[in-house]
């Protein structure tokens, strides 16, 4: 029923498609490996397809109307897109909402330390992540240090060819019999995943003269103190570009897919759709891989107080009314799913399985267990996504993250569902999900987009 490689269906004109939208792929994922780059570079994309800032509309006291394109950002972190269709917003949104953080190293608010001649930043892993992957691999750090005159300075090294990189050490395996015989949850110790940053001692310090060393050279590029940590979000991740895969180039290998394929894909489809007859939105958010929590994840009051100023933008705000605009619009939660690896069959049962470049996946539920903590998504509602999908020849599949009580997932999908939505999960199949480096097919991101704009289109 569903085994249809989206590869044996393609025409020259889709290849250059497929092409096309990987080349973007990989250039962004090059680039914005945090939920601040992404939205950094969202909202330039918005901007240059005549999107305004809806704090900006706010304060010009100028009117949204149909074909009015807004965007809101919350802490630079998160990213609401709006485009007003020409359908009575009361009949609800098409919604795609995909999140922006990755699993990743953050740096502590006290990080730098010195040990025989070694200088370290102390990190504090963020998400799901396998330990001992993060190990002997080049790393980049990414992020802002906030000073208390107000002024914020972007940190980006490891990714230009001419930049250092920084590494976290494992034991040879020489002298690791006792290490290799520890489960793998404590192979690493989250508390060792200690980034080393230099070696050279400054002249003329007699103590601790490498950390010196650092300080000095980071009040240099970024005029900082190192009080300036407390204050300061720093992100660890893989260093270099993300690169096509496979001789046959058909698959990409790069940091964070999960869930910047998706992200992507919404963007670009976001910004095709030019006027809608419904109300289309986008949310980016953040937090998702550690419960959507805080001021920018998803369960944060942020979506429905910008739905709150849009209507009153529009002069039609009610309490009512904003109730009728979330219950009466329809959601796909963009989020990446797990792909079937041929080497780990067991984990999966293959007829319910999203398979690699076979198109973009729906997930009735996640969850784990008896489907616990899922929102699964009404039979009603999938019939309206196929039939979208179907007429707009999109290659989809359906699938569960895993076999059943092998394990499990969630998403933002159950938090937009509590406003009486209709939710789906679809997003792009994954392979080594949260490793370093996972791996999408080109197939995928392509029927991803695809999808999306369909969606976006459907009256
Ligand atoms: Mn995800
Ligand atoms: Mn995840």
């Amino acid at each position: 029923m569903k085994d249809k490689n989206a590869w044996t269906s393609y025409t020259e004109t889709d290849l250059a498609a497929v092409e096309e939208l990987s080349k973007g792929y990989i250039d962004f994922m090059s680039t914005a490996k945090t939920e601040r780059e992404c939205v950094d570079l969202f909202v330039d994309m918005a901007e240059k397809r005549g999107y305004r800032d809806l704090r900006d509309v706010i304060a010009a006291g100028d009117s949204l109307t149909v074909g009015s394109k807004i965007y809101a950002v919350n802490m630079k972190k998160a990213l609401l897109l709006l485009n007003v269709g020409e359908d009575l917003i009361n009949n609800g949104m098409n919604i795609l909402g995909a999140h922006i953080d990755s699993p990743r190293l953050d740096i502590k608010q006290n990080p730098l330390y010195e040990s025989d001649d070694f200088a370290y930043l102390n990190t504090h892993y963020y998400g799901g992540v396998k330990k001992y992957q993060w190990v002997a691999i080049p790393l980049a750090i990414h992020g802002v240090f906030a000073r208390k005159d107000g002024t914020v300075v972007k940190v980006n090294v490891g990714e230009d060819p001419a930049d250092p990189v920084f590494f976290i050490t494992d034991l040879l395996p020489h002298l690791a019999h006792e290490q290799m015989e520890k489960t793998a949850t404590k192979i690493i110790e989250g508390e060792n995943l200690d980034l080393t940053v230099g070696s050279t001692p400054l002249t003329g310090v007699e103590k601790n003269a490498v950390k010196a060393n650092i300080l000095k050279l980071l009040k240099e590029k970024y005029a900082i103190e190192e009080e300036d940590f407390l204050s300061a979000e720093l992100e660890v991740v893989p260093a270099g570009r993300a690169r096509e895969a496979g001789f046959d180039r058909s698959m990409i290998l790069a940091y964070g897919h999960d869930d910047r394929s998706c992200a992507y894909t919404e963007a670009v489809a976001f910004l095709e759709v030019t006027a809608p007859t419904k109300t289309a939105c986008a949310l980016f958010v953040d937090k998702e891989e550690i419960g959507s929590i805080g001021a920018t994840g998803m369960e944060s009051h942020f979506f429905e107080d910008t739905v709150r100023e849009v209507l009153g933008r529009m002069g039609i705000y009610s309490e009512l009314n904003l109730t009728r605009v979330l219950r009466n619009s329809r959601m796909l939660s963009s989020d990446v799913s797990a792909a079937y690896d041929p080497l780990f069959q067991d984990r999966f049962e293959r007829a319910n399985a999203a398979l690699l470049g076979h198109g973009l996946s729906i997930n009735k539920y996640t969850g784990a267990g008896g489907k616990f903590h899922c929102n699964d998504a009404n039979a009603e509602y999938l019939a309206v996504v196929r039939r979208i999908f179907d007429d707009n020849h999109v290659t989809f599949q359906t699938a569960e993250l895993a076999k059943v009580d092998a394990g499990g997932g969630g998403t933002i999908a159950y938090i937009l569902s509590l406003y009486d939505m209709q939710v789906v999960d679809s997003g792009v199949p994954v392979l080594s999900m949260h490793a370093p480096w996972e791996a999408v097919s080109k197939a995928d991101l392509y029927e991803a987009k695809k999808g999306y704009v369909a969606f976006l289109l459907d009256a």
